[in-house]
C-alpha cells in the first residue's frame, strides 16, 4: 500500500486554479511524480511546487517559468559599503 501521492483526485485537480490569474493549471511531472503545477496562461506562467503531494498554490512560493530574457546573473560587484553620508 503506497502512501506517496502522485496524482490528485479529479475533483481536487479540477478545482485548482492559478491564484494569480485564475487560469487552469497543468501538471509538471517528473516521470510518475507530480512535481509542480504550472499556470497555463502564457502571460502568467507561474510554477507552483508540489510538496508531499500537496500543491502549494501560493504566489509567494511560486516561481516564474516564462522568462523570455532572463539575465544570467551578471557578476556586477556593487559598492562594498555605502558612503557614510549622515
Ligand atoms: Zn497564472
Amino acid at each position: 500500500m503506497r502512501t506517496s501521492v502522485t496524482t490528485l483526485p479529479a475533483w481536487v485537480r479540477d478545482s485548482l486554479r492559478c491564484p494569480a490569474c485564475r487560469e487552469p493549471l497543468s501538471d509538471a511531472r517528473e516521470g510518475d511524480h507530480l512535481e509542480a503545477l504550472t499556470c497555463t496562461a502564457a502571460a502568467c506562467g507561474l510554477r507552483y511546487p508540489v510538496q508531499g503531494g500537496i500543491p502549494v498554490l501560493l504566489v509567494s512560493d511560486a516561481s516564474p517559468t516564462a522568462t523570455p530574457n532572463a539575465p544570467a546573473a551578471p557578476a556586477t560587484p556593487g559598492p562594498p559599503d555605502a558612503p557614510a553620508a549622515r
